[in-house]
């Protein structure tokens, strides 16, 4: 932190030091002014707050140590359908990841070192934390407040433009680490499947495309709800390795205001939000018709509610589990 009598210690090397700060998140060395205190300026590589407090990078995290219990239940389940991943993987090679990297590559920015380098650098921040290979990383023009992740070998992460609109330098950091957080928990491939059946009910012409017999059999043997259901959980997962790479529970816990309410967020109280998600857990585990109706809504939808994800994220760090992993 700098210090404010370092003028009267003389030495002007004392001085020139005090006012550079490294940015914990990238180790940007960055030039502050002399009453600069910690995230009172913003780092100029990675656009977060700066400051020198600690920021833990995981050396060996190993995805068992973080994925959601729902997550293994759902996708133990998922494996013990007979004939899953060859049916999948028949799928995805008649589709091709080379599709996905076309399309993105046709349709979308791609982010570089010099192409949105705060987005590059956060990209950056997030696989250097958890230990993940850097993926390509495109932002896409789209309305729909959404990033996903897809491929088989290479995946590939795209982040929506109205997404990156919406929030705030760390909260991006929170969703770029969740995607990477699907790259190390290894949900790519079953993630990708997921998304393609989704998009493939919804088209007219999935049966016109060849492959359309290996679409039925997945449709025909549960495969795509069961897909469907895995991937809201495996949500939750994803979002403890954005909390890993944030290390601030409530990035996480405003990200996900802002997908609940929209732009209108900032006029939201955000502890009456936490409140609401507290009141959403307590119903939903003492009362059996708000269970009932919470489960067949978010049946329907590719995520879990905003509301249980922040709630999920509570319970991460009220239970200890997450203290415990960032001091290991
Ligand atoms: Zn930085
Ligand atoms: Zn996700």
């Amino acid at each position: 932190m700098a210090k404010k009598n370092d003028d009267s210690n003389g030495g002007t090397e004392a001085i020139t030091k005090s006012h550079y700060v490294r940015c914990r998140y990238c180790g940007q060395k960055n030039s502050v002014k002399p009453d600069y205190v910690n995230n009172s300026a913003v780092c100029g590589k990675c656009k977060l707050p700066l400051s020198n407090e600690p920021h833990k990078k995981f050396a060996d995290l190993n995805k068992h140590e973080y994925i959601h219990p729902l997550d293994s239940k759902a996708l133990a389940a998922l494996r013990a359908i007979p004939g899953i991943d060859s049916a999948l993987k028949k799928l995805l090679a008649v589709t091709g990841e080379s599709a996905i990297r076309v399309m993105f590559m046709a349709s979308a920015v791609k982010v570089t070192p010099t192409q949105c380098p705060d987005l590059y650098a956060k990209l950056q921040i997030a696989c250097t934390t958890l230990g993940v290979d850097a993926p390509d990383l495109f932002i896409q023009q789209n309305p729909v407040v959404n990033a996903f992740t897809g491929g088989v070998e290479k995946p590939v992460i795209v982040l929506h433009s109205s997404l990156i609109e919406r929030l705030n330098e760390e909260e991006v950091l929170a969703v770029i680490a969740h995607e990477v957080g699907h790259i190390h928990a290894e949900h790519v491939l079953y993630l990708t499947a997921a998304r393609l059946i989704e998009a493939l009910a919804n088209l007219s012409v999935a049966r016109l495309i060849p492959g359309s017999e290996i679409v039925k059999f997945i449709v025909s043997a549960g495969i795509g709800s069961a897909l469907l259901a895995w991937a809201r959980r495996a949500e939750l997962s994803c979002d403890r390795a954005a909390l890993l790479v944030t290390q601030d529970p409530h990035v996480i816990g405003r990200t996900m205001m802002k997908l609940a309410g929209g732009t209108f967020a900032s006029k939201i109280d955000y502890d009456q939000f936490l409140e609401q998600a507290r009141e959403f857990q307590k119903n939903y585990d003492e009362n059996k018709l708000d269970k009932f109706w919470a489960d067949i809504i978010n049946a329907g939808l590719s995520h879990p509610f905003p509301i249980w994800r922040v709630s999920e994220i509570l319970k991460w760090v009220e239970d200890g589990q997450y203290q415990d992993l960032m001091k290991k």
